[in-house]
């Protein structure tokens, strides 16, 4: 059997890692940007040195109490920051600031489309360094791994929310919504195939109907949307096998493997007593004022949820204002196309439509693009003003993602506009009625699908320029003679 949902439920909590983008790390002055040379982002700090230490980036304060206020957090006036030690090479002063018993954000959620997902916490902490493991492996290991520290250091704001999701589906859901909600604030570029931002997974499942929760796994190493689902689906099936063959889920850290589509044991978990915390005396505990806190508050921009609700006000449907929603560059071009007068209906329909299938071609983004602004929303007026029609729109557009040349230009040289003038439609169909006795006859016979033919005919004879509605004015006053 591979389906045991009429059966188990699972209940799934996550634990979520976001790279706070700020230009230097937590507690050292050297930069953290990815892809650097190894080892080039370092200082005595990062490196442990004795008799150094380590300076609160107040920029990473301030980015973790705008996530938190996102996320409908309180905000403790005080809190503090705690040592968790462990030993591992990635980890040069063999322990690594976090923050215990007293985080930044208490508290909060996150809505998905059926319910609010409880946030339990978010608190600051240091990244670990990257290790490369190389060479062959043999006996007395001419293999050997090497260590990159440049990402030692790098702030990590931890959001870890309550057991709340009871599907794949749902667990998916929430690390978008909360990963457009990061992006949207600037905190976090979300980027989960670079590791910037990460989740662990957290499943257990229980028979359905039962209350009590079950043991959980959590499952590491999860770098997509689609390896999260798969995984989650993955340790449903493990474990309700394990439930049914009357064994017992242990609990532990387990490491998901993408191209085998399974998880494997990494270690027994470790509880937080095994890392021994406590308070780090180098940094004293931080009081938030209340003036902070609305200090920061004030800036917050318009949320992704918010944006949503505001697309669909004016005019869109449910789905295209979640597709421009998702993508946030494009959502930012279609606000300032909307602040320029555009309609909202026909703007979304061309950026979603002829733009972005040319930017995915070319595989740019809209702001990379040549297409300003400006220049969108001087095509759109003309087609509003009807000084052009939808499919001439259509096809300039794409002359100007291509050129960059400006509309009104490109509608003289090319002479696009709309003929609407009667003395020049009016011959054109006095011809094709003239010319096509036969479709004239079937029509006035009754076959009035017929119209549509007569329209092509001039619509091909004016190259799409005529004014439909005097077009189909002047063809009727004609066949019905
Ligand atoms: P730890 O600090 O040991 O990782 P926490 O109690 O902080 O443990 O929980 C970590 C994550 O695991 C949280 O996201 C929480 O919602 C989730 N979680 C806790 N118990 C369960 C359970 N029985 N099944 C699924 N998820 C759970
Ligand atoms: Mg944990």
């Amino acid at each position: 059997m591979s389906d045991y949902k009429d059966k188990y439920e699972m209940v799934i909590g996550l634990e979520v890692h976001a790279q706070l983008k700020t230009n230097t790390k937590i507690f050292a002055r050297e930069g953290c940007e990815f892809g650097r040379e190894p080892n080039t982002e370092t200082s005595a700090v990062t490196l442990g040195m004795p008799g150094v230490l380590p300076v609160l980036n107040k920029e990473c304060v301030n980015m973790a109490i705008l996530t938190g206020l996102a996320l409908n957090s309180n905000i403790p006036s005080r809190c503090k920051f705690d040592r968790k030690q462990y030993f591992y090479p990635d980890l040069p002063k063999g322990y690594q600031i976090s923050q215990y018993d007293e985080p930044i954000c208490e508290g909060g959620w996150v809505q998905i489309s059926n319910k609010k997902v409880g946030v339990t916490r978010a608190h600051l902490e240091e990244d670990a360094g990257k290790l490369v493991h190389a060479g062959a492996a043999g006996l007395y290991g001419s293999s050997y791994s090497l260590v990159d520290l440049n990402r030692a250091g790098t702030p990590l704001l931890e959001i870890v929310s309550e057991p709340d999701m009871r599907s794949s589906e749902e667990a998916r859901e929430y690390v978008e919504n909360l990963r457009n909600i990061l992006k949207y604030i600037g905190v976090c570029d979300g980027n989960l195939e670079e590791g910037s931002m990460r989740a662990d997974c957290n499943i257990s499942i229980r028979p359905i109907g039962q209350k009590e929760f079950g043991t959980r796994a959590e499952i590491k190493n999860v770098n997509s949307f689609r390896s999260l689902v798969r995984a989650i689906e993955y340790e449903f099936i493990r474990q309700a096998e394990i439930l049914e063959e009357g064994g017992q889920v242990v609990q532990e850290t387990r490491l998901w493997d993408d191209n085998a589509g399974i998880t494997s044991s990494m270690r027994g978990k470790e509880d937080a007593h095994d890392y021994r915390y406590f308070p780090e005396p180098d940094l004293m505990p931080l009081e938030i004022s209340r003036e902070w806190v609305e200090k920061i508050r004030a800036t917050m921009p318009e949320l992704p949820a918010q944006k949503l609700e505001r697309y669909q006000a004016v005019g869109l449907s449910e789905y295209d204002a979640n597709v421009l929603v998702n993508q946030i560059d494009m959502a930012l071009y279609f606000d300032k196309l909307l602040q320029a007068g555009a309609d909202a209906k026909t703007a979304s329909n061309f950026l979603m439509g002829e733009v972005a299938a040319y930017l995915k071609e070319e595989k740019i983004s809209i702001d990379e693009s040549k297409l300003t602004v400006e220049n969108f929303a001087k095509l759109l007026d003309l087609l509003k003003k009807g000084t052009i029609s939808n499919n001439i729109a259509k096809g300039l557009i794409v002359d100007i993602l291509n050129t960059g040349e400006d509309a009104q230009s490109l509608v003289d040289k090319k002479g696009l506009s709309v003929i609407s003038d009667e003395s020049s439609i009016l011959p054109i169909v006095q011809k094709i009625v003239a010319d096509n006795p036969e479709q004239v006859a079937a029509y006035k016979g009754g076959r009035d699908k017929l119209f549509g033919f007569f329209v092509g005919q001039a619509m091909k004879e004016t190259k799409g320029r005529a004014n439909p509605q005097l077009l189909n004015k002047l063809l009727k006053e004609e066949l019905d003679k």
